[in-house]
């Protein structure tokens, strides 16, 4: 069982409290995206020492968090966020997790100080780029944006699309295929807002997640010079191949979704219980009709199983084991959570009958925020496909 120490359990109420006082009451402003989002994160990196946190992972300074792995930190913020507003986590889960967390595992000491942690810190906001129009499923085999070797860096082309932050951001890690090294190599350019012939398209209307921006980015001959490649480059010019960091990128993406699910999932059960309890229908609350209550126990079910999954991660990362979960559990976990989680939202909205299905009620948005963890960070499919292939090699 994880054990919090009061100093933490005092952080994790200031971190609700504030989501409440600070959040709750501007989702629809932030759903319908007439307000940027980057004043709130000013204000919630402020009300949790976020630049204190990040200077302990960056610089190794005394850590403010009282031994609570930044990590778990991370979940914790990723799950109250996800109570008020699913979409504003997956945009702070983009710049800090996505980008940040990946240039902070994998970047030069210059690029962690620089870009790592200013994103941990939301200083700045990251966008992490692999998908493209003709690369989804497949995103190495088909990927088509090219790095050129050129005289003190790379040359980019291509475009980028469906990506979290794009049009929005500050800073982009933009993944490419280096042309010439025979070997298909993929590196990680980090590319600020301003590389001359870098390009971010408009938010895209779409289904859920509406507070979250995404879109488009394209790059026409944007030089990156060598010390923005991520981790550096060779003595021959040349930077590793990315391909194993960018799985690992999507490993801890899958895994950052349990705890923006549990929550989701929270919400439901208390706005459709207390709904229950005081909706009259054929002269009593609706919660005392047997059918009412089948729904109400199945999605508390859920949310005891989510449970489960998060205590999991919380031991494992509290452990600093967070590789005891497989590549085949993490997606497992992901594959299972989010068809339930689609399932309780539904659920949730049928007990709240008409009142459930109105732009405006809590439980539509998680009705359609739910969704995307079916395609994001890889499809239901694709979990399914790496599940079976790791489990018949034995490594599931
Ligand atoms: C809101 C949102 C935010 C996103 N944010 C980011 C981001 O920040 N960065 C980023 O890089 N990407 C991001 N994505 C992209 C996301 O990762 C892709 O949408 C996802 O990987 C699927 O790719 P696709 O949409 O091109 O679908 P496709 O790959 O075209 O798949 C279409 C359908 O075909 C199925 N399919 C494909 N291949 C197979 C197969 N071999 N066997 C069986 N079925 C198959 C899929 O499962 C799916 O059902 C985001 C997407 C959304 C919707």
């Amino acid at each position: 069982m994880l054990e919090l120490t009061n100093d933490q359990r005092t952080l994790l109420a200031t971190l609700r409290r504030f989501c409440k006082e600070r959040l709750e009451p501007r989702v629809r402003v932030f759903e319908a995206g007439a307000e940027p989002l980057e004043p709130f994160y000013r204000e919630l990196a402020q009300a949790l020492g976020l630049a204190e946190v990040a200077s302990a992972i960056v610089d190794g300074s005394p850590s403010p968090l009282e031994g609570m792995p930044p990590l778990l930190l991370t979940s914790f913020i990723m799950h109250e966020l996800s109570r008020c507003a699913p979409g504003v986590a997956l945009s702070f889960g983009a710049t800090t997790g996505l980008f940040g967390g990946a240039v902070v595992a994998c970047g030069t000491d210059e690029q962690r100080r620089t870009w790592g942690k200013r994103a941990l810190s939301l200083e700045l906001v990251g966008a992490w780029a692999l998908t493209e129009p003709g690369a989804g499923s497949d995103a190495f085999g088909a990927m088509q944006t090219r790095a050129r070797s050129v005289d003190g860096g790379f040359v980019l082309n291509g475009s980028k699309t469906y990506i979290t932050n794009a049009p929005t951001c500050d800073v982009a890690l933009v993944q490419a295929r280096i042309e010439g090294a025979g070997d298909g190599r993929i590196a990680g350019f980090i590319v600020p807002s301003e590389a001359r012939g870098f390009t971010r398209g408009r938010p895209f209307h779409k289904f859920g997640m509406q507070s979250s921006p995404t879109g488009e980015l394209f790059l026409e001959e944007v030089f990156v010079p060598h010390e923005l490649v991520l981790g550096g480059v060779g003595a021959d010019g040349m930077p590793q191949d990315a391909r194993l960091a960018i799985k690992a990128s999507l490993g801890a993406e899958r895994l950052g979704m349990i705890p923006m699910l549990l929550a989701m999932v929270e919400r439901c059960l208390e706005e459709c219980t207390s709904y229950a309890k005081t909706r009259v229908q054929f002269g009593a609350p609706i919660a005392s009709y047997q059918l009412v209550q089948e729904k109400l126990a199945r999605i508390y079910a859920t949310k005891v199983m989510l449970e489960t999954l998060f205590l999991r991660q919380t031991e494992a990362v509290g452990g600093g084991r967070l590789d005891a979960i497989t590549r085949a559990e993490a997606s497992a976990q992901k594959l299972w959570a989010a068809q339930a989680t689609v399932d309780a939202a539904m659920e949730a909205m049928q007990v709240l009958g008409g009142a459930g299905y109105m732009s405006g009620s809590v439980v539509e948005m998680m009705v359609r925020d739910a969704k995307l963890f079916q395609i994001g960070g890889g499809t239901d499919d694709m979990q399914v496909l790496t599940i079976a292939r790791d489990l018949l090699k034995g490594r599931a």
